[in-house]
């Protein structure tokens, strides 16, 4: 029974991935600079899963940006747009197609399935050639195999790659280019063969939703590089979900060996052993490559006894549930982590050790003292007073139906809120945040260091705040926001002030390129101190005669965006994250803000892998953030602003909601997104973004009105808004001043027009 990893995090227990790739970006190191510290980190990692006992280790794994963006460079598939100037330059086009340069516009990026992973989307179109490019890969094995490892290739399979990319030619099917993708696969197998014993090809895809023309696919492509494999054994890679009906499909592709994840799914098992080919091998994903909590070892090990008892020991690999790409690197630089809550946790480096010893374990080579020290934690953290708080699960027995509903239809509603607010038409606001100056990077970075007093800190954050107030009144917006320059980051902020929530000190994971985060933990029950908001909100107000909005982060965004307990099921997290938040709104309307805005930029992330599974997601996620903002009174105005614009099936959702006023992206799209508001007859007010905050670039008066213009086609003058895209923290003052200028300039003069 052997071990081993579908991948490991790149970025470094440093960042030191971050900082040399941002220094190459910046001219300040070489190529060679760069890619000595990628080699470096490599060959670290690989040790540390060497020395954990891991038998077989990832290769290819490591990427510099996205191993999607990888594949595509491997299959030679770079769009004619990024190979421009000198074809040996390939580390510019590379980086090119990451993040664009000067008129040429990078690769979109999108989500890696439900995870906060982001990757570069593969583009695709008719008459499209593919040539491959094995180098990166032939030079990690190489470099694996000198250093003496057992080395097992990791790609993403030809199916999956197509299915995550998009045509860029309308009415162009991608998968006509199946057959030329595979024929690439196909060359690089016979390259590999009698060079290792297993090829990992990850088809993550086999959990979703799939069509005829997929399933067909999978078929096809396999059959062809089954043929082509020679010696080489595949393993098929599955996570994120179970397999379901697509199971027989999986199994029929005739790997040596198939993957699957044992975390999200644990059902499984017993139903993929029976189906199991008697040629085939089973490597099971029972150590949570997705969180941090330590594995429940004895659950674990009786899992295993099961399998063992169905397949037989040499039919067995165990493996973390999926690639660690999702967790920090290593838990032994936590020193500054509660001890208790510490001994629940394991990160990348540890899970590689819970892999060895449930693969020891499962052939009576029982490591006692881990076992114990195992134990101790979970009974800890079953009955540690951190976790349960009974006033929590007091108030969370009683909430009741009516508590997540506002009394008066927001027809109604609205009229008293026009009373009470006195907004003109096309009102025109901003998302929450603006532009986080150096000023106030380094007021909080000396607060936190303790270098300043709470006080200094306090006058410098007002400064801020009275200075975005005044802009704000200079530009003429009609409904304002305090800036939110002491908020470092949208969850992080709120999970600082909420009970039950800790953070790491180096606890970095990759979200997309050198952009790492570090996700609050959510081990207990969740409550609030004390007001978190309130404060600042209030001096906010008192400088100005206009209406100051209120800016939280709602239940559902703060649980999404942090790595949450897998004690009780989301929802029952999310539902006291959702009375933390009420709490705060109901306080900010006693302080008499009269508009209040609850973020839900995750609320569709969220959405889990199968259709089958939308509604009963949306439903308690929609209840939750009903929960959090149900408690005001019909004069006080809820907004909610949410940052993606593909809405498609779930505007019915969202409309549930029943906030007074949505902002969303919308430029990018040029309103076209509107089209399911309107058909889904979303009732109540709209601001849909009229330009894109993601570059300094200043929209033009025209842009800006025939966007709004596009809107007007589909949303009653009298509902709609004029605002930007998203929150501002990232863009610099002159842009945003120019921005903003046009744009309420142009709601200027569509009230002009009226
Ligand atoms: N209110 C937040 C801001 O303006 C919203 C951020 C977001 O939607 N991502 O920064
Ligand atoms: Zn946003």
């Amino acid at each position: 029974m052997f071990t081993h990893t579908l991948g490991f995090p790149r970025i470094g227990q440093q960042r030191e991935l971050k900082k040399s790739l941002e220094a190459y970006w910046k001219g300040e190191i070489a190529e060679a600079d760069l890619q000595a510290t990628a080699r470096e980190l490599r060959e670290r990692h690989w040790r540390l899963q060497q020395q954990a006992g891991i038998d077989f280790v990832a290769v290819n794994d490591f990427s510099l940006y996205d191993h999607v963006l990888d594949t595509s460079v491997m299959l030679g598939a770079v769009p004619p747009r990024f190979a421009v100037g000198s074809t040996s330059a390939t580390l510019a086009i590379y980086f090119r197609m990451a993040r664009g340069e000067a008129a040429i516009a990078p690769l979109e990026m999108s989500k890696w399935f439900d995870t906060n992973y982001h990757y570069l989307v593969p583009e695709f179109s008719r008459g499209q050639q593919f040539s491959l490019q094995p180098q990166k890969l032939l030079e990690e094995l190489a470099e694996a195999e000198k250093l003496g490892l057992r080395a097992k290739p990791v790609l993403l399979g030809p199916v999956t790659y197509l299915k995550l990319g998009k045509s860029v030619e309308p009415g162009f099917d991608r998968f006509a280019h199946l057959d030329a993708i595979v024929a690439e696969y196909e060359k690089l197998l016979r390259k590999l063969d009698g060079k290792v014993q297993w090829l990992q090809l990850d088809e993550p895809a086999l959990v979703l939703d799939l069509s005829e023309t997929e399933r067909d696919a999978y078929e096809h492509a396999y059959r062809r590089l089954r043929a082509a494999a020679g010696q080489t054994k595949i393993l098929l890679a599955t996570y994120f979900e179970a397999l379901r009906d697509n199971l027989e499909l999986a199994i029929s592709l005739e790997t040596s060996a198939l993957h699957i994840d044992l975390v999200r799914a644990p059902g499984q098992l017993q139903e993929v052993a029976r189906r199991l080919r008697p040629h085939q091998s089973l490597s099971l994903g029972i150590v949570d490559g997705r969180n941090i909590w330590r594995v429940d070892a004895t659950a674990a090990m009786a899992t295993v006894q099961a399998a063992r008892q169905w397949l037989g020991s040499d039919r067995l690999m165990i493996a973390p549930s999926c690639s660690l790409l999702h967790v920090p690197i290593d838990l032994s630089f936590e020193t500054q982590l509660d001890p208790e809550i510490r001994s629940w946790l394991a990160f990348a480096r540890q899970k590689c050790q819970e892999v060895k010893f449930l693969a020891d374990a499962a052939e009576q080579k029982i490591d006692t003292v881990f076992l114990a020290e195992n134990r101790v934690a979970w009974s800890s953290r079953r009955s540690s007073v951190r976790v349960t708080n009974p006033s929590v699960r007091q108030r969370t027995e009683k909430i009741t139906a009516a508590m997540s509903h506002r009394t008066t239809p927001y027809t109604e509603r609205k009229v008293k809120q026009q009373a009470r607010l006195k907004l003109p038409l096309f009102p025109t606001t901003t998302i929450g945040s603006f532009p986080q100056t150096t000023e106030i990077r380094k007021a909080r970075s000396e607060f936190n260091a303790r270098k300043i007093t709470r006080e200094q800190y306090v006058a410098l954050m007002q400064e801020s705040i009275r200075l975005s107030v005044d802009r704000q009144h200079e530009l003429g917006l009609d409904v304002l926001v305090h800036g939110e320059a002491e908020r470092n980051d949208m969850v992080e902020y709120f999970g600082q002030q909420l009970e039950g929530i800790c953070f790491t000190q180096q606890g970095w994971v990759q979200s997309y390129g050198s952009r790492c985060v570090k996700p609050p933990v959510i081990y207990g029950d969740v409550s609030r101190r004390e007001p978190m908001t309130v404060g600042w909100t209030r001096y906010a107000q008192s400088l100005t005669s206009k209406p100051m909005k209120g800016m939280l982060t709602g239940p559902v965004t703060i649980l999404c965006w942090s790595f949450v307990r897998d004690d009780q099921p989301r929802r029952d997290t999310c539902q006291q994250i959702a009375l933390a938040i009420r709490d705060e709104v109901s306080d900010l309307e006693h302080a008499g803000i009269g508009i209040i805005q609850v973020d839900e930029a995750a609320l569709r992330e969220g959405l889990p892998l199968r259709k089958a599974e939308w509604d009963d997601y949306l439903a308690w996620a929609v209840e939750c953030f009903r929960l959090s903002t149900s408690g005001i009174a019909d004069e006080t105005q809820l907004h909610t602003h949410m940052c993606y614009s593909e809405f498609n099936d779930i505007v019915p959702w969202i409309a549930q909601m029943d906030a007074d006023v949505i902002s969303v992206e919308a430029s990018r799209s040029r309103m076209e997104l509107l089209e399911a508001f309107e058909r889904f007859k979303y009732p109540s007010d709209i601001g849909p973004g009229v330009y894109d905050i993601h570059s300094p670039r200043v929209p033009s008066a025209a842009e800006i009105e025939s966007l709004l213009t596009l809107a007007l086609e589909v949303i009653p003058a009298e509902r709609l808004w004029v605002n930007p895209d998203c929150g501002l923290k990232t863009r610099g003052w002159p842009e945003t001043m120019a921005s903003l200028r046009n744009m309420v300039e142009v709601a200027r003069q569509m009230r002009a027009l009226r």
